[in-house]
C-alpha cells in the first residue's frame, strides 16, 4: 500500500495532553514516521490539513451498527466513519444467533473497524425485550463465540430496564456477569428503568466494568429522590466500576451530568448510543456528545482523551488510542470553531457554547471521510 503523508497544524497526544507540530506518515495500514517536516518519499500521497488537529481515530463504544434484521440498528460507516469515529463498538445489537453472519456481512466489509459488545441474549436486538426470556440466553453459545473471535469481541452487554427484562428483573444481569467473569471480559450494562434497581446493577459489577446511560434522568439513576449521590455508585466507583455517557434518545441530562461533576463523579467514557431514530437529534454524532461535554466546562483535551485513550486502555484494543510508531492508520482531524451554539439534551434541556466541532474527519488508511455538522 502507498504511503500518505498527513499535514495537520498540529497533532494531539491523548493521555500525555500536549500538542506538537507534526507530520505524520501511515503506510501498511500502520504510522511509519511522526516529524516536524518528514522526508518526501517517492510516489507519496499528501494530504493537507489546514487548521486540523490530528487525533488517534476516535473510538464511540456505545453505538446500533447492525441493519440486518433489527429494530434499531443503521451500518456502521453510517454511525462510524461517516460521523467521525474510524472505530465503533456494536453495543449489543448483535447476540449469538447473528454472529457469524454479521461478521462477514458487516464488520469484514466496513471501513469502520467495529469491535463487537456481545448482547447477553442471543437474539441481540431482534426485539428490544431481548432479556425478557431466560431461554434466550445461551451461555455455551457465548464461550464458543469468545473462543472464535477473541479481537472482535471486547466485552458483554446487557440492558437493565424494565422494558428488556419485564418479570425477569435482575436474573439476566446476573447470568450475564456471570458469563462475562468467566470469560474474563467487562460487562457493560445499560441502565434505566425498574426493574432491576440501579442499586442491584452497581453491586454486581468489578473493577473494569462499565455503567452506560449514567446520566439518564428517570428514577432509578445515580442520584436519590432528594438529589444525593447513591452510596452504591460511589463505592462502584472506588472499586473501579466505569461509568459511560451513552447519550442516546432519552438518556443524557445535562442536570443529572453537572450534579455528579458537583459531586466529583465525571464520566470515565464518552459514547452516542447512535442508532436509526436519534441520528437528527438529540444526539447526532459523537462530535455534538463532546461538544455537550465541554460546554458543561469539561476542558477538551479531557473529552478527547475519554474517546481515545480511555476506551483503548479500558478494553485492551492494541494500536489505537495513539500516536506512537506502529499504532493503526486510524485517525481523526478536527477543527474547532468560534460560533454561539445551543445543545440540546435527552430531555430538551439546553445549555450554550462558545465553540463547536466544525469538522471532524476519519483519516482511515489515508483515505478521508468527512464529517462536518
Ligand atoms: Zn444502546
Amino acid at each position: 500500500m502507498k504511503s500518505v503523508r498527513l499535514c495537520p497544524d498540529q497533532i494531539y497526544h491523548p493521555g500525555r495532553q500536549d500538542y506538537e507540530q507534526a507530520e505524520i506518515r501511515i503506510a501498511n495500514g500502520r504510522i511509519e514516521a511522526i516529524g516536524e517536516k518528514l522526508e518526501p518519499v517517492d510516489g507519496e500521497e499528501i494530504i493537507s490539513l489546514p487548521g486540523m488537529t490530528l487525533t488517534p481515530g476516535w473510538i464511540d463504544i456505545h453505538v446500533h451498527a447492525n441493519p440486518m434484521d433489527t429494530v434499531i440498528g443503521l451500518h456502521p460507516d453510517q454511525v462510524g466513519i461517516l460521523r467521525g469515529s474510524p472505530v465503533v463498538f456494536d453495543a449489543g445489537t448483535v447476540g449469538t444467533d447473528q454472529l457469524d453472519d454479521y461478521v462477514e456481512k458487516m464488520v469484514k466489509t466496513s471501513k469502520t473497524e467495529v469491535k463487537i459488545l456481545l448482547n447477553i441474549s442471543r437474539i441481540g436486538l431482534q426485539r428490544l425485550d431481548e432479556g425478557s426470556n431466560p431461554e434466550w440466553i445461551d451461555e455455551e453459545a457465548i464461550r464458543k463465540a469468545v473462543v472464535k473471535y477473541p479481537d472482535l469481541i471486547v466485552g458483554i452487554k446487557a440492558r437493565a430496564s424494565g422494558s428488556v427484562v419485564g418479570n425477569q428483573g435482575i436474573l439476566p444481569i446476573r447470568r450475564a456477569k456471570a458469563i462475562a467473569k468467566e470469560v474474563k471480559l467487562p460487562l457493560v450494562v445499560h441502565i434505566g428503568n425498574l426493574p432491576p434497581k440501579v442499586e442491584e446493577v452497581l453491586e454486581l459489577l468489578d473493577h473494569g466494568d462499565v455503567i452506560t446511560h449514567c446520566f439518564h434522568n428517570k428514577p432509578n439513576g445515580l442520584f436519590d429522590p432528594v438529589g444525593n449521590l447513591i452510596p452504591s455508585a460511589r463505592a462502584a466507583k472506588e472499586r473501579g466500576v466505569l461509568f459511560d455517557v451513552g447519550h442516546g434518545s432519552a438518556s443524557f441530562s445535562f442536570e443529572i451530568a453537572e450534579r455528579a461533576f458537583k459531586n466529583g463523579f465525571a464520566a470515565d467514557l464518552i459514547s452516542t448510543d447512535l442508532y436509526e431514530k436519534n441520528m437528527d437529534g438529540p444526539v447526532v454524532s459523537l462530535s455534538h456528545v463532546m461538544d455537550k461535554m465541554i460546554a458543561m466546562g469539561i476542558p477538551v483535551e479531557d473529552v478527547i482523551d475519554r474517546v481515545t485513550v480511555a476506551p483503548a486502555k479500558k478494553f485492551a484494543l492494541t494500536g489505537l488510542g495513539t500516536l506512537e510508531i506502529g499504532a493503526k492508520a486510524r485517525l481523526t482531524a478536527y477543527c474547532r470553531e468560534n460560533k454561539q451554539m445551543s445543545w440540546t439534551d435527552s430531555v430538551g434541556v439546553q445549555r450554550e457554547g462558545r465553540e463547536y466541532f466544525s469538522k471532524v474527519w476519519s483519516i482511515v488508511d489515508g483515505e478521508v471521510t468527512k464529517w462536518e455538522g
